[in-house]
């Protein structure tokens, strides 16, 4: 069985003129003048229940472009059964031809569904439409085709057999059913957790963001398109806490693959020890969680480089990544020049709706996101051991709008530069020249996370001290370029300390984790 060799699906850019902007502006603006309605998908049916939801645009949050609904344990009950009925029939099923659902359901997302897919990930998540681009149409894609890979390279590998001896490893999938959490940000991410595991065998619950049900509802017509079958992949919404313990107190209970907060990942992990004697085998948990993404500059790196890494690592998306550049060292040398190209960068930025293509910055996710984000900007503004240098403005009133701002910290252990912020907001740590042994040790230790994180020289000995010296700072390490825009295929992703388990997005490590190897011996 030969599938395509995986490529990376071509990136439009939406120039203008172009059809591509054409199509992408018409579904944008009928997604916008309709009610989108997302139901809970629970094997062949579609419930909506008595608790509606509106889903509103965060650039615009006086407007509805569609609704959701919460279950009630029962849904999350009956989902956890229908998955389980689904999963003989499609664990048996020969895995060429999930591959082929999964080859589909790319084919769909590249082709036919592109704009609503990227118009949905606009309207819903603040992204602008090359953003949304990278995410909900690439990236997914990108998943699909080379997970597909990845897994018939997993298939076909089998251990010697010889004299008389067959041996032979089936890649079961894990007994019982797997639960899928996923954040916002990402669409991709949404798209990858729930597929990469069914692709593998199993049978899934998954419960999106409810902070991305637009594009989520979407995916779902897609799954359902490309002929997943009912029961595989069923999409409940509700009580977050509700919906997590009811999967968790399943004896059937057989993993997690999560995206979100460390602190939600802590907790998971607490309330699966307290379980594990309820469980038939030991639960896989996989998790991504939190950053506080570094760049770390010498006085040999080109400030205008570093600069560009910062404003497009701090600040596209809003900053809303796990990946994004969230901290800097930057050598008193350089500081000026770094901080000139930013400002001049910044300048040309502008800030509103992702429908006007031109647009750089959007909106942040919601009124939580934008009150937590605002108060580390306030607290910098008033602190004796910071200076709000760059940006700082903010407005809540029609969408949740927060200028990229940069804070310049007098400590380095200073609040911005030790938290995850999830926002527009870069701290800046300025080092003595010939002190940048000593920062390496700074950018170390002063966080709990080892997601991303990227160092600026030309001098290539220093960049390979300060790789080695760094070496569990960051699970991906970039030399020379920002820390965000992983590729799948390229870059897999993901990373240590507590930022998660590191099991790489996109990545045949990955699918292994959603399988139990049985090894047959056969002596005829
Ligand atoms: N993979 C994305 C990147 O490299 C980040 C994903 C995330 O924020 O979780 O920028």
């Amino acid at each position: 069985f030969n599938v395509p060799y995986a490529v990376n699906e071509p990136i439009n850019s939406y120039a203008a003129g172009t059809p591509e902007r054409a199509e992408l502006q018409k579904v944008y603006d009928e997604m916008w003048n309709s009610t989108a309605d997302v139901p809970l998908y629970i094997g062949s049916e579609q419930v909506r229940t008595n608790k509606k939801n509106d889903i509103r645009p965060p650039h615009d949050h006086r407007h509805v472009v569609g609704h959701f609904y919460d279950g009630d344990a029962s849904h999350v009950r009956k989902a956890i059964d229908t998955a389980l009925a689904a999963r003989e029939k499609w664990a048996n099923l020969p895995w060429e031809q999930r591959a082929s659902i999964f080859l589909k359901m790319a084919d769909l997302i590249a082709g036919p569904y592109r704009a609503k897919m990227n118009a949905a990930t606009m309207i819903g998540q603040g992204k602008n439409a090359f953003q949304a681009e990278i995410d909900s149409a690439c990236e997914i894609v990108d998943f699909l085709r080379f997970n597909v890979q990845y897994m018939t390279e997993i298939y076909a590998e089998q251990p010697i057999s010889d004299d008389g001896i067959w041996n032979r490893v089936e890649y079961r999938p894990l007994e019982g059913f797997l639960y899928a959490v996923t954040p916002f940000n990402f669409t991709a991410i949404a798209g990858n957790l729930p597929t990469c595991m069914a692709m593998m065998g199993n049978v899934v619950v998954w419960k999106p963001s409810d902070k991305q049900m637009l594009s989520a509802g979407v995916l779902m017509e897609v799954f359902k398109e490309a002929g997943v079958p009912d029961g595989v992949i069923n999409m409940v919404q509700g009580d977050p806490a509700e919906i997590t313990d009811i999967c968790f107190d399943h004896e059937e209970f057989a993993g997690i693959h999560f995206t979100g907060s460390t602190g939600v990942f802590n907790h998971f992990w607490k309330e699966i020890g307290a379980r594990v004697n309820k469980y038939k085998s030991y639960p896989t948990i996989v998790g991504e969680t939190g950053g506080k993404d570094f760049v770390w500059a010498h006085k040999s790196a080109n400030p205008k480089a570093v600069a560009t890494a910062l404003v497009r690592g701090a600040f596209e998306y809003q900053g809303q990544k796990c990946s994004a550049a969230s901290r800097a060292y930057i050598p008193q040398s350089l500081w000026e020049g770094v901080k000139n190209y930013m400002e001049a960068d910044l300048k040309e930025i502008k800030m509103g709706s992702p429908r006007d293509f031109t647009n750089f910055v959007n909106a942040v996710i919601s009124k939580d996101s934008f009150d937590k984000i605002k108060g580390f900007i306030s607290r910098a503004k008033e602190s004796n051991d910071a200076e709000v240098v760059l940006g700082g403005n903010a407005d809540d009133s029609k969408g949740y709008f927060i200028e990229p701002t940069v804070i310049l910290a007098k400590t380095p252990d200073y609040e911005s530069i030790r938290e995850e912020i999830f926002g527009p907001v870069l701290t800046v740590f300025v080092y003595e020249d010939e002190k940048w042994e000593q920062s390496l040790d700074l950018v170390n230790n002063t966080s709990i996370y080892a997601l991303t994180g990227a160092i600026f020289s030309q001098d290539r000995y220093v960049a390979d001290f300060a790789s080695k010296k760094l070496v569990d700072a960051a699970g991906n390490f970039y030399v020379n370029d920002k820390p965000t825009g992983a590729v799948v295929g390229q870059q897999p992703f993901g990373g240590a300390r507590k930022s998660g388990t590191n099991d790489k997005a996109g990545s045949a490590q990955n699918l292994l984790r959603w399988v139990s190897p049985r090894l047959i011996k056969e002596t005829f």
